[in-house]
Order: C-alpha cells, then sequence, then structure tokens
C-alpha cells in the first residue's frame, strides 16, 4: 500500500496535536504522512493554513524539528515528567519569532505562556490590552462572562467554576454581605 492511502489524521480537538500526529504508526513502523513539501501543503491547506508558497527543504528540516520538539513535550506533559529544556527552547524560538512579545517557560513544573518583556511601550501595552479583549470575546462561552450579582457591583469575572455557578465577585464582600442579608431578613 502506498503511503497516500493513510489520511490525514484530524482527531486531536487541537491543530498542534493534529500536526504531531503526522507521524503515526502503520504495520508497527512509523510512517511520515508529510513525507515532502507537498505533502505538508496538503496538509495545512487541511489544517485550515494558507500557506504563502510551498516550504524549500531546509524549511521542511525546521518543521520536522519542530515537530519532534512538539511530540517530546506534550508527550512529557502527558507522563507528569519534565521536558527537555531544549525542546522548550526549540518551540520558544518559533513562538517568539511568531509572537515575539510572548515566551513559552516551564518553571515549577508548569508551562506558562507569558508576556517575553517585562517593559512594554504604551502602543504596544494599549495593543495588549486590545488583543487581550478580542480573545476573550472571542472564545469566552456564552452565561460564563459576568457581572457579580449585587446589583449595586459593578466587578465582572469569566465564571471557571463547575456548572458556571458564582455569583459573586468575592464571597468576602458582597457574597457575605448577600448572606448576611439573608439571615437578617431570615430573622425578621
Ligand atoms: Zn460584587
Amino acid at each position: 500500500m502506498s503511503q497516500t492511502r493513510v489520511p490525514f489524521q484530524f482527531i486531536g480537538n487541537d491543530t498542534a496535536l493534529d500536526f504531531v500526529n503526522t507521524l503515526v504508526a502503520y504495520k508497527d513502523a512509523p510512517l511520515d504522512l508529510i513525507p515532502d513539501a507537498a505533502k505538508f501543503d496538503g496538509w495545512l491547506k487541511a489544517a485550515g493554513i494558507t500557506p504563502k508558497r510551498t516550504f524549500s527543504m531546509d524549511e521542511m528540516q525546521a518543521i520536522y524539528g519542530l515537530r519532534t520538539a512538539m511530540k517530546a513535550v506534550f508527550d512529557a506533559r502527558m507522563s507528569d515528567k519534565t521536558p527537555s529544556a531544549q525542546d522548550i527552547a526549540t518551540i520558544d524560538a518559533y513562538v517568539a519569532s511568531y509572537t515575539p512579545n510572548l515566551q513559552l517557560t516551564y518553571v515549577n513544573k508548569t508551562f506558562t505562556l507569558r508576556p517575553r518583556d517585562e517593559e512594554l511601550e504604551p502602543h504596544a501595552i494599549l495593543g495588549k490590552l486590545a488583543q487581550m479583549a478580542a480573545e476573550l470575546l472571542a472564545s469566552v462561552a456564552d452565561g460564563t462572562l459576568k457581572n457579580c450579582s449585587n446589583p449595586e457591583c459593578v466587578l465582572v469575572y469569566k465564571d471557571t467554576s463547575r456548572g458556571s455557578k458564582r455569583r459573586w465577585c468575592s464571597m468576602k464582600t458582597c457574597g457575605n454581605r448577600a448572606k448576611v442579608a439573608a439571615f437578617r431578613d431570615g430573622l425578621s
């Protein structure tokens, strides 16, 4: 059977995972579904990423290097092992070349994607805040962007609680006030 008979695997629910899944096991052997630039072109289009041109040989080597690093770090994340600093550096170098302000770090057994520069110019801060608003608007689930239930409170939050049951900005302030009021009403 030729390699082309094995279809691309879009089963990861995440494009980064689908990319790593271009290296599959087939008949007990590794099979690369993107063995050349033309196949990679096809994969990109299937993944909804539009390449301006076909990758060169060198660029394909970079793609394989990135895929290897991503696979290793995902494996580490899955098995709760410490990822190699080299693999993180490989991924982070490409993050930096694409989004200079972001940095992938692994500190205290936790991955974070955080601002690379602590000091930002005013225009970058405007852009950063606006981008965060845009990302929130584009990603927040219905009914989870909320105002505190105290009608006199203006604080807003994204409800990340199980079942979206959070009602208050804080239990210490509005939540407690409501509890006290309910208790008082119960007494009268
Ligand atoms: Zn409140």
